[in-house]
């Protein structure tokens, strides 16, 4: 395992190694065999950050499930108002279905808040959200996450499918920025 890595001009240090990670996924598939046996739920991950996370939970649970993804794409808007958020990919048939939404890290929460406000509208039998990580001392929106795989401190992460600009999707452990 290597201790650090460089992307760009930053360095970064081990934080989560990934039998640590493996050992916790294991643990939240079980978590969902048991909440969603016989419900047949739709795995929706949320690319890019979620690919890896979301390949290895389905293969953690052995119940009936569909997997698919969508992606956000945000744009700095003419307008004042900032930053606007568009959904792609979402499958237009959820109504009735249980969804599961399944995202990498919880940072301010607008993307999840945003997201699944936009969910809601198509009528699913239920929506839960789960996450690898989440920053709480980050948090600007309220989000509940219904499982959580690390609650971690408000410091950028990159690796198991998290980037750093671009770079280190790839990196089979988490690692921190070094301080
Ligand atoms: P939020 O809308 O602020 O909660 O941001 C969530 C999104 O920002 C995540 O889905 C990630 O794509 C990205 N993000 C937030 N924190 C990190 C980090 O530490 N490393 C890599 N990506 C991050
Ligand atoms: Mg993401």
């Amino acid at each position: 395992m290597l201790p650090t890595v460089i992307l760009h001009n930053l360095t970064f240090e081990i934080f989560l190694t990934k039998e640590q990670i493996q050992s916790r996924v294991a643990e939240l598939g079980e978590q969902l065999e048991a909440a969603y046996a016989d419900r047949r739920p739709l795995f929706l991950g949320v690319l890019n950050g979620s690919f890896i996370f979301t390949a290895d939970l389905v293969r953690a649970c052995t119940m009936d499930c569909e997997a698919s993804f969508v992606r956000l794409a945000s744009y700095q808007g003419v307008a004042s108002s900032g930053e606007v958020t568009t959904v792609i990919g979402l499958p237009d048939d959820l109504k009735g279905r249980h969804v599961i939404v399944v995202e990498d890290i919880i940072d301010s929460g607008r993307t999840m808040n945003y997201f699944l406000q936009q969910l809601g509208a198509l009528q699913p039998a239920s929506v839960a959200l789960i996450a690898l990580l989440h920053k709480p001392d980050a948090e600007q929106l309220p989000t509940k996450i219904d499982y959580l795989g690390f609650s971690i401190p408000n410091q950028f992460v990159v690796g198991y499918g998290l980037d750093y600009d671009g770079l280190g999707r790839n990196l089979p452990h988490i690692y921190q920025l070094k301080k």
